[in-house]
């Protein structure tokens, strides 16, 4: 190992598409490091003592020592190092909001002018090495059964975490998934173009080589209760059913032909294949399209759109840009693939023709009001400031809920006012004696990692629970 950090300030630049190309096809933007790329990145990490940015990661990645095998070129050792705490790293290495956790306490990025230390790219790169090359791999063990059976309901991230985190431990797992394929928002919400399919699906491979049975078409509280789960002689019950319940903002003209959830239309573009001209998929092929809300599901929605043949597309945000959910990385893609940003703007009503086809969004320009008691300022409505903006579709991505399916078929089980399912901070177990929960079924729609970090603490707890038992 060099003895130095190497001080170059910015961020090892990674390749990418051009945006011109890119923006007319689903395949992965960015393409990640080479080794030599990624031996380099990691020399400038100054293998902190008191590493700040592990505190900032949820799971707790040993950042510094991961970084310092890539450094050294022993990369499985890197891979192995990360799975220990993170069982999906391919994935988080991703999505993750690396600038709001781990890079933000990056001690590299405190001098001025100077980047973090770039931990996603690495972590990604660990994992697609990992992934390319199995035969460097120690073969994967199936844990001996401990004789005691866990259920999952719901296979998005909290889920497959936990179940991961339990098959380890010797549990016998099974995952009851509602859809044709577990991953949740990973195969459903994010698209192709940023979180290629292939990546979820191995995985996801990897937690079934450690025993984790799979069941899917299976919706909880229809097909089977959770009560009736727990009769079969499951000891305990994860709940990581997720926030798939689209919001809407209430105003006129919603329910016009042309007016999608983020939630449907991506949906459709991912399990239908809309991005392939060999499957005809129900989905408006649109040429002016206005998707409001300003998260990563309103930049996943519009970059889509322009992918999918749109001339111009619209984010309509009601805050400022330096206020954008959305993870930085996303903004930037969809500025250069040229979607166009109307901030501070929201809209009022959405108009349509006689036969019930949307062909316009009213909207009315903002600014922020006097601060309220907490200090916080919202932005209020200029008066008098309307204007008509002429789109064919409009995509709603101002937010989502848990559905009130497994609330409202399991007794005992409570949620609060908005929905999300009541556990205890340290346990994540829930009111119902056996039964855990987490992820956005918990904390409303949030992300990829809190939801793993979910998952993981509630296999803790579920493993002391069933072990106080015996
Ligand atoms: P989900 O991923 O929603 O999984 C829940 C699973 O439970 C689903 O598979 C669902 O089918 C299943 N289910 C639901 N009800 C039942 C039932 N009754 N019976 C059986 N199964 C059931 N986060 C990031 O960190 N970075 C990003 O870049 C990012 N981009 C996003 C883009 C989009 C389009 C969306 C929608 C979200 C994005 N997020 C992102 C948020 C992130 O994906 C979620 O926070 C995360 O997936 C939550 O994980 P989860 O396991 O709690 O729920
Ligand atoms: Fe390396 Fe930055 Fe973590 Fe320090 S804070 S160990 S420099 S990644």
């Amino acid at each position: 190992m060099a003895d130095k950090p190497n001080m170059q300030k910015i961020k090892t630049p990674v390749a990418e598409q051009p945006p011109i190309i890119r923006a007319r096809n689903f395949e992965e933007v960015t393409f990640g490091y080479s080794p030599e790329e990624a031996m380099h990145e990691a020399s400038r990490c100054l293998n902190c003592k008191n590493p700040q940015c592990v505190e900032g990661c949820p799971v707790n990645i040993r950042i510094p020592e991961f970084i310092a095998k890539v450094r050294e070129g022993k990369f499985i050792e890197a891979y192995n190092i990360i799975k220990t705490t993170n069982s999906l790293p391919a994935i988080s290495g991703r999505v993750c909001p690396q600038e709001r956790q781990c890079e933000s306490r990056c001690v590299r990025g405190n001098a001025k002018d100077s980047e973090p230390v770039a931990i996603g790219r690495l972590e990604r790169f660990c994992a697609d090495y990992a992934m390319n090359h199995p035969e460097e791999l120690a073969a994967a063990e199936k844990p001996q059964s401990n004789g005691h059976k866990v259920a999952i309901v719901g296979g998005g991230p909290a889920g497959l975490s936990c179940a991961g985190e339990l098959a380890k431990r010797g549990y016998e797992v099974t995952i009851f998934e509602a859809f044709h394929t577990a991953g949740g928002v990973l195969m459903y919400g994010i698209p192709e173009f940023r979180l290629p399919k292939a990546i979820v699906k191995k995985e996801i491979d990897g937690l079934k080589a450690m025993g984790v049975n799979i069941m899917t078409d299976m919706v909880i509280g229809k097909i089977l209760s959770v009560d009736e789960i727990m009769e079969d002689g499951y000891e305990a019950v994860f709940v990581g059913s997720g926030a798939g319940l689209p919001r809407f903002m209430g105003i006129e003209g919603e329910a016009l032909i042309g007016v999608y959830s983020a939630n449907e239309y991506l949906t459709r573009i991912n399990f239908m294949k809309a991005y392939s001209d060999k499957y005809y998929t129900p989905l408006r092929y649109a040429k002016r399209v206005a998707v409001v809300g300003g998260g990563n599901v309103a930049m996943d929605a519009a970059r889509s759109a322009k992918r999918l043949g749109a001339e111009n597309v619209y984010i309509i945000y009601r805050r400022s840009l330096d206020e954008l959910p959305a993870r930085k990385e996303e903004v930037r893609h969809a500025k250069e693939e040229g979607i166009q940003f109307l901030l501070q703007c929201n809209p009022k009503s959405i108009m349509g023709n006689e036969d019930g086809f949307v062909i316009g969004i009213e909207c009315i320009c903002m600014e922020m009001g006097e601060p309220d008691e907490s200090g916080r300022r919202s932005p209020i409505e200029i008066p008098n400031s309307n204007y008509i903006l002429y789109v064919d579709t409009v995509i709603m991505a101002i937010g989502t809920s848990p559905n009130p399916l497994i609330r409202s078929t399991t007794p005992g089980i409570e949620a609060n006012k908005r929905g999300c399912l009541v556990v205890n901070e340290e346990t994540n177990a829930t009111t119902k004696d056996g039964v855990y929960a987490g992820g956005d079924a918990v904390t409303g729609a949030a992300t990829v990692i809190l939801a793993m970090g979910a998952g993981k603490k509630a296999a803790a707890s579920i493993d002391e629970y069933i072990k106080s038992k015996q």
